[in-house]
């Protein structure tokens, strides 16, 4: 961001001596003007000094100039941008439950531990699985969770030698970070043209050293692992367990269950499939579920219902050990029990069939113009790689800047690292067909201007408030505060 950007956002307003408050008095009936001198400070801090309306109008003005699937369509794959109810924010932030602690005695929250144990069974119904922790953060959290559990499971079993975990080459990169940081070597295994693992080489890789395999199902580019039952009896005839990566569990919900598939231990992205805002990074949840003979290697604490019908927080010697500081997200819980209970058993198996058709649809309509490499039909989400004619000069990266302009967000890019263009697309289940037609369009319309004037798409967006950010200085030195703007532009 330049200067002048940064002055008009933050000080085009300010006038010497204008304020915006009036301090209230404390609790001994004191003004703050009355600290004693020496409290202080000596000299004035740099803020604009502005009234409230001019504060109400920046901020709300400087929230249009974000995205969210709030203000638009949000076709980003792999992450499950769909739409999320508000009744659901309302009843997180609803007075009863945002106060709570989580060091209060649990005879002062049975509600909430209600929430946690009712929602461990939906999920544990939902996944096909016996138990489910609801502590880990995210998805990737939940899968370092559910990596530390198959470990402590062979280690109880004295089988020591299992420090390999299979995963797919076209997996998200999570999952091989998240077995490295859980001490285990990483092998990849590779997937066929129609991007579904190659169980020939996977059986090459199998041997008495795997602790697992980790697999997404449908896989990132949208396709069903349709060899999924040969590949658990292999892996489990090897010792070795069947890790789920639940990130993608939308298109199957309420139809199909990872624990009926053979996979042994699973997260599912609450923030994702169960519906909380997450387009900022967070907050979100990462649940872990396991098959039976799994349990007692879950996390502590547990929510436990006791034989009285009351429900308690209690610590297992078996365990892991601890993942979060207590009992996870619990605002992020609220939300998907309200999805689910306000979706219900039979519009919870509609939202798969739905995603799936909406994808595609896009799919069907695009592909003339768009290079699909591998065939459809896909599930809730497919993968072009860039335009079909790569004549034109035009990236991937340039089509996503140029979808901006027309007020949609950029699709997943550059992911997965299949394919050199790859441009993935999930619409999800909550939008319309109307929405779907209008990004349709847009998208050919890019791929004409492409051909006819392919500077405007290279140089797009032309129409955002920031356009070409210097992607690599923003990974590395990231400003995300006013104070960090400061030292960046005194600097
Ligand atoms: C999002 C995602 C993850 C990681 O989940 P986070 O909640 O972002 O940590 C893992 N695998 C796949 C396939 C994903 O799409």
């Amino acid at each position: 961001m330049n200067r002048r950007l940064y002055d008009k956002l933050i000080f085009e307003h300010s006038h010497p001596g204008r304020r915006g408050h009036s301090l209230p008095r404390n609790d001994f009936g004191r003004h703050i003007d009355e600290l004693p001198e020496s409290c202080r400070r000596k000299d004035a801090p740099r803020l604009p000094e502005v009234d409230e309306p001019t504060v109400v109008r920046h901020y709300t003005n400087s929230s249009t100039n974000n995205f969210g699937v709030d203000t638009g369509f949000y076709p980003l794959g792999s992450c499950t941008m769909k739409y999320n109810p508000k009744i659901n924010d309302e009843l997180a932030a609803s007075p009863s439950i945002a106060p709570l602690h989580p060091f209060q005695p649990s005879s002062t929250v049975q509600g909430a531990l209600a929430v946690y144990w009712q929602l461990q069974r939906y999920l544990s119904e939902i996944g096909g699985m016996a138990e489910f922790t609801l502590n880990p953060f995210a998805g990737a959290h939940g899968e370092l969770t559910g990596l530390l559990v198959i470990k402590a499971y062979h280690q109880s079993r004295q089988d020591n030698g299992r420090d390999t975990v299979l995963i797919p080459d076209s997996a998200h990169g999570t999952n091989p970070a998240s077995a490295a940081v859980a001490g285990f070597k990483v092998v990849d295994v590779k997937s066929l043209p129609d991007g579904t693992v190659d169980v020939d080489d996977l059986r090459s890789k199998l041997n008495g050293s795997v602790a697992a395999m980790m697999m997404t199902n449908p896989n990132t580019v949208g396709m069903f692992e349709k060899n999924i039952p040969e590949i658990a009896r292999l892996v489990h005839d090897a010792g070795g367990l069947m890790y789920y990566d639940g990130a993608n569990l939308n298109p199957m919900l309420g139809i199909a269950r990872p624990g009926d598939m053979g996979f042994d231990v699973m997260h599912i992205n609450l923030h994702k499939t169960f519906s909380t805002p997450h387009g900022g990074g967070g907050p979100g949840a990462g649940p872990v579920g396991v098959r039976k003979g799994l349990e007692p290697f879950l996390p502590n604490p547990r929510v436990i219902k006791t034989p009285d019908g009351t429900f308690d927080v209690v610590s297992e010697d078996s365990s892991l050990g601890r993942i979060s500081g207590w009992l996870g997200n619990f605002t992020v819980y609220i939300r998907a029990l309200a999805y689910i209970l306000s979706l219900g058993a039979e519009n919870i198996a509609k939202v798969g069939p739905l995603a799936t058709l909406n994808a595609n649809y896009v799919l069907n309509r695009l592909k003339d113009v768009y290079e699909l490499p591998i065939a459809g039909p896909c599930k809730h989400e497919f993968v072009f790689d860039g335009l079909k004619d790569k004549s034109t000069g035009v990236t991937t990266l340039n089509v996503a800047k140029r979808l901006l302009d027309f007020g949609f967000h950029a699709p997943t890019i550059y992911f997965p690292l299949l394919f050199h263009e790859s441009l993935m697309i999930e619409p999800t289940e909550t939008e319309s067909r109307e929405t779907l037609d209008s990004f349709i369009e847009v998208m050919r319309r890019i791929a004409a201007e492409a051909a006819s004037e392919p500077d405007t798409v290279i140089q797009a967006p032309h129409d955002t408030p920031v356009s070409h950010p210097d992607d690599t200085e923003a990974a590395l030195h990231p400003v995300t505060t006013w104070k960090d703007l400061c030292d960046k532009l005194n600097s």
